[in-house]
């Protein structure tokens, strides 16, 4: 089949906050240098930050590291923390922890809380004022490499293929793009990041990564938040599951609200959505929601493994960034200065190999010099060791990480962790936990939820859930594990049916969120790109 080719200097897969520091920090560093560059930034939403998710509030200091006058020139920030506080629920009472009471992490005042996807479209404004193009709409589908294993760039998905993959009359092959440097900027579990890092074996010597699913919603309300931020623990989560909520207030009386478990529990049954439903059932949440109305659903997966989990980011003809990599402080729940961060050591890195006209490994790994050097390797290094530990208990994590944070990560060693898949308890035929009952005011379905997402997808394409043995999900998976699918997946995509009839997909409710790919226990399915559609994320 024929393909049109295009070349450019540099691709970066994703416009997401990593990439476009990436290609903004880029510019900036051929500036100085003198360079000319022809920078091209693909993303897989149909607009610009369509598929960004993220609670968020930002600590500023990447963005400002990146644009020292972001504020005055025009940064969509929505408010600025004034009040902050941990609430800790029992199943019928919070308990209130603030100011010097306040865990230092939960600390937020003065943060930026702002929309992810607003965010990334100023920085891709920025980047187009920068000189780079911008295209979204444009998914990456997989890696090319070159005789020698080098990355040459990525081939896009085909347009206009039936369900079983034949084309249509609207049939468009995917483009090859091919450039001297690649960078992997795709967001959580990248899916051409995902091939990269097995294929280059890069995350030899690594702790696995492990993962939490973070469910959120905008709400309207009745009395204005704005710039409060409360972050919860405790109830409805037991003591084996690490996670917990968040209260952002936006302005115009808007609530930012969501929940986060951890993915290394070991149930089965659990179900990530319903979590975060009964959450909303405290007492303190229904006084906080009562009377106001549903406005937007999402979902995503939040790499939690910190350092010791971050694969090898560099090799010859390509850098990994952002959440593809893994830069996350679990700790403080935040990732987007982290991430810009990344973005911006990995252009520098680049711009130096560039300059030479080398795109080489060795050349490229100058990436983890810097980073080493950087404000962000030490506030990662001091919390390398938080998360594991939850893994044994909460009390282990809770003492152990509660030590070493009073001493400023100074508590020796490097600990391990498991993949969150392998630690699912064989149950036999599982009983899921009770779900809460959904009211329609309060508390949704996933499918109610799914339409506040505005997720779409043409029908009639092939499957981008691909469950590459699915004998295993009759033979074995209903016996050891009770098909977890139809309980994680947020979106309702899975429907298991029996024995007789198997699994179904539904997958034109998938926002895109990552959690099978991870969460499956016998890893066999893969998330690949589908031509188009998913979730629009405006507003969140
Ligand atoms: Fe998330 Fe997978 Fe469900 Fe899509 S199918 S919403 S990626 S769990």
């Amino acid at each position: 089949m024929e393909r049109e080719t295009l070349e450019v200097d540099v691709l970066v897969v994703g416009a997401g906050p990593a990439g476009l520091a990436f290609a903004n920090h880029f510019q900036q560093q051929c500036k100085q240098r003198g360079m000319e560059k022809a920078v091209l930034v693909l993303d897989k939403a149909g607009e610009l930050g369509h598929h960004q998710l993220s609670g968020a509030v930002m600590d500023p200091r990447g963005m400002l590291e990146l644009f020292p006058h972001a504020e005055s020139e025009g940064l969509p920030i929505q408010a600025k923390v004034e009040h902050d506080a941990l609430w800790w629920f029992g199943a019928k009472k919070k308990r209130v922890f603030k100011g010097a009471f306040c865990p230092p992490p939960f600390r937020n005042h003065g943060k930026w809380i702002l929309s992810a996807a607003e965010m990334v479209q100023w920085m891709a404004a920025k980047a187009e004022e920068a000189g780079c193009e911008v295209y979204p709409g444009f998914a990456a589908a997989e890696v090319l490499y070159g005789e020698h294993g080098e990355v040459l760039g990525v081939r896009t998905v085909d347009q206009g293929r039936d369900k079983s993959g034949e084309p249509k009359g609207n049939f468009q092959p995917g483009y090859d793009i091919k450039a001297a440097l690649t960078v992997f900027a795709e967001g959580t579990r990248g899916s051409c990041a995902k091939q990269l890092i097995a294929e280059k074996k890069l995350d030899e010597g690594r702790n696995p990564q492990i993962w939490s699913v973070g469910v959120k919603e905008i709400w309207q309300v009745q009395k204005d938040w704005c710039g409060h931020v409360y972050h919860t623990g405790g109830w409805p989560l037991g003591g084996k599951v690490y996670g917990g909520g968040w209260i952002y207030g936006l302005p115009d009386n808007k609530l930012s609200i969501g929940f986060v478990a951890s993915m290394d529990h070991g149930d089965p049954s659990f179900d990530y959505h319903a979590k975060m439903q009964e959450w909303k059932t405290h007492p303190a949440m229904r006084a906080l929601l009562e009377g106001g109305e549903l406005l937007k659903y999402g979902a995503k997966t939040i790499p939690e493994g910190g350092l010791y989990s971050i694969p090898r980011t560099w090799g010859d003809g390509f850098l990994l960034v952002g959440d593809s990599a893994g830069y996350m402080n679990t700790q403080r729940l935040k990732g987007l200065h982290l991430s810009i961060k990344s973005g911006m050591v990995a252009a520098e890195a680049a711009a130096a190999a560039l300059e030479k006209d080398s795109v080489s490994g060795s050349d490229l790994a100058r990436v983890d010099t810097l980073f080493d050097q950087s404000w962000a390797h030490k506030e990662l290094h001091k919390v390398r060791n938080f998360r594991q530990p939850f893994q044994k208990s909460f009390a282990w994590g809770f003492l152990r990480a509660g030590l070493d944070t009073l001493l400023g990560g100074r508590l020796p060693g490097r600990l391990g962790v498991h993949s969150d898949h392998e630690r699912y308890r064989k149950s036999g035929s599982t009983i899921a936990e009770e779900r809460p009952a959904f009211d329609g005011k309060l508390t949704f379905d996933k499918l109610t939820d799914v339409y506040h997402s505005g997720t779409t997808h043409e029908e009639d394409q092939p499957c981008h859930l691909v469950v590459r043995e699915p004998d295993l999900c009759i033979k074995r998976c209903t016996e050891e594990y009770g098909n977890p699918c139809q309980h994680f997946c947020p979106a309702s995509v899975y429907e298991w049916k029996g024995a007789d009839e198997g699994l179904f997909i539904n997958a034109s409710n998938c926002v895109h969120c990552k959690t099978c790919d991870i969460a499956d226990p016998y890893q066999i399915i893969d998330w690949v790109v589908p031509e188009g559609g998913g979730p629009i994320y405006t507003g969140m």
